[in-house]
């Protein structure tokens, strides 16, 4: 199989569904996606998973939102966010967009539409009208899931006005979890590994990028790399809340795991984050 990123051949992996590229270390995984399929999405309380979540996500929406409104041209107005599950970025960028969401999950979907927020149901972009154009166009933790991205890319093109900025928030290859989680893999236990391509949820991962390898890629599509950063994926804020909807623990042992992690952050800053955020813009001509 050739990279979908240098064309160069990918080896076997740390699993039967996992691949990497020796030559750009891009990684992919033939893991399928089972998206509105009811017997999956039982598995998955949608509810935990929203206040468990929520503080360290949006307290990240702010700072993208930031980058937004600083990259992209005077008088930039229509932001459309592809994948908008709950609808909490949408809250966070309609203080200062004209904002769209676009989610696939028809259950999802509407949850969020009745909270009051401009989402649509669908795929982007055969869910756009066809004049539909934006000055940003934003994708958190959604790049990862799209099995044609190079379509995707393609399309983020053609919808964005001349000038306009794609954000891609997405989990970093190079993170210090990943490398964790492969360590152990490649020791005998695979669980954290799995997890973090999200095997057996409704829509796994099926790339792992890190900054250098995604800007390749999406400068096959003639766009041009404005920013990268990477943002922290363990934050102090509704850590605990986190740790007590995950669940299964005594409340000793949650405050045991919430002192663990509050005195590693300051270590983990040495380390490379498990999210990066990239930039691009779309030529003017
Ligand atoms: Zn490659």
């Amino acid at each position: 199989m050739e990279c979908i990123v240098c064309g160069h051949s990918t080896a076997a992996g740390l699993t039967a569904w996992h691949r990497t590229c020796p030559a750009c270390h891009y990684e992919s995984a033939a893991l399928p996606p089972t998206i509105n399929d009811a017997a999956v999405h039982l598995q998955v309380d949608e509810a935990e998973r929203e206040t468990g979540l929520k503080a360290i996500r949006v307290a990240n929406f702010q700072t993208i939102i930031d980058y937004a409104a600083r990259l992209a041209t005077p008088g930039a107005q229509r932001l459309l966010d592809v994948g908008a599950a709950h609808g909490w970025f949408l809250e966070v960028a309609r203080k200062r967009f004209q904002v769209l969401g676009m989610e696939p999950d028809t259950t999802v979907a509407s949850r969020t539409a009745a909270r009051g927020l401009p989402v649509r149901n669908g795929y982007f972009p055969d869910a756009l009208e066809a004049d539909e154009r934006f000055d940003v166009i934003v994708f958190n933790d959604v790049i990862e899931h799209i099995p044609d991205i190079r379509a995707a890319l393609a399309a983020c093109r053609e919808r964005l006005y001349p000038g306009g900025i794609l954000i891609l928030n997405l989990p970093n290859s190079r993170g210090f979890f990943y490398q964790l989680s492969k360590l152990l893999a490649r020791l005998g236990w695979r669980a954290p590994f799995d997890r973090l391509w999200q095997k057996g949820l409704p829509s796994p991962h099926v790339h792992y990028f890190q900054a250098d390898n995604l800007t390749a890629l999406v400068g096959q599509q003639g766009m041009e790399l404005k920013l990268r950063a990477e943002l922290p994926s363990v934050r102090a804020a509704g850590l605990l809340e986190r740790l007590r909807c995950a669940g299964q623990g005594t409340p000793f042992s949650n405050y045991l795991q919430y002192a663990a992690i509050m005195l590693s952050i300051p270590l983990l800053r040495l380390f490379p984050s498990d999210i990066v955020v990239c930039a691009y813009r779309k030529p003017d001509a």
